[in-house]
């Protein structure tokens, strides 16, 4: 199993799918995530202007080493400036091409505005990466399924929901390492187990991690008897 996730920042990937990744890397999962921003506006202190990027940086190695996750990519991005442009949709194709994932992970279109920004340009670098566009050395690869991940606002009507019962507690302490961002994310672990409450509400148990497969591209019925497989 092959999962590639796209985020925005450092810690989107704990709150929107920390426990599912711990899991999925139980499972044996080869998880590679590719940050879009360096960080450079999360200091709380002037301090720290020159040196957050590289806290940030480390902190997020750390987090690696408790999720589970093999590869870290950072493609050096500005807060607050991350864009929807043809140089990060070219390094969206690059990464799904080469990795060959299984599974890719990106942000709700339905967040604030670097996730929704990172949400898009991955949205259409997945569908094109299927394509013979945009060909450079690696070949096309299949369309492959794509997850919508919620991390500021909740989704409407997410499509699957991953028990995290077992790994909740590794999702918490991967977010405390995050410790250069305590003074600005305020209360985030009670909106963690809040959430994971909720979510996992709705399939039964203790913790959730909710999930809204992509129908951006849909899917094709090929055979009729695919109308009643279960997900
Ligand atoms: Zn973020």
């Amino acid at each position: 199993m092959r999962i590639l996730v796209f985020c925005a920042h450092a810690d989107d990937e704990v709150i929107g799918m920390g426990g599912t990744l711990r899991k999925l890397a139980d499972a044996g999962a080869h998880i590679r995530l590719v940050m879009f921003s360096a960080g450079a506006e999360g200091y709380s202190r002037p301090e720290e202007k020159t040196t957050i990027t590289q806290t940030r940086r480390r902190e997020t190695r750390a987090v690696c080493d408790i999720l589970g996750i093999r590869e870290y990519v950072n493609l050096e991005g500005m807060d607050w400036s991350l864009s929807v442009d043809n140089g990060t949709y070219r390094q969206v194709i690059h990464h799904i091409r080469e990795f060959r994932p299984d599974a890719v992970f990106t942000h709700s279109m339905n967040d604030y505005s670097d996730h929704m920004a990172v949400s898009q340009v991955s949205t259409e670098g997945w569908f094109h990466a299927a394509l013979p566009c945009a060909m450079e050395k690696d070949p096309v690869w299949k369309q492959v399924p794509l997850y919508e991940f919620e991390v500021i606002q909740t989704m409407n009507r997410p499509s699957l929901v991953v028990d995290i019962t077992d790994t909740f507690a590794a999702k918490k302490r991967a977010m405390e390492v995050y410790a250069s961002q305590t003074g600005i994310v305020g209360s985030v672990f009670q909106m963690m187990e809040g959430r994971a409450m909720e979510r996992g509400y709705l399939i039964g148990v203790r913790y959730g991690e909710a999930f809204l497969r992509s129908s951006y591209k849909p899917r094709p019925v090929r055979k009729i008897q695919t109308l009643l497989e279960k997900e």
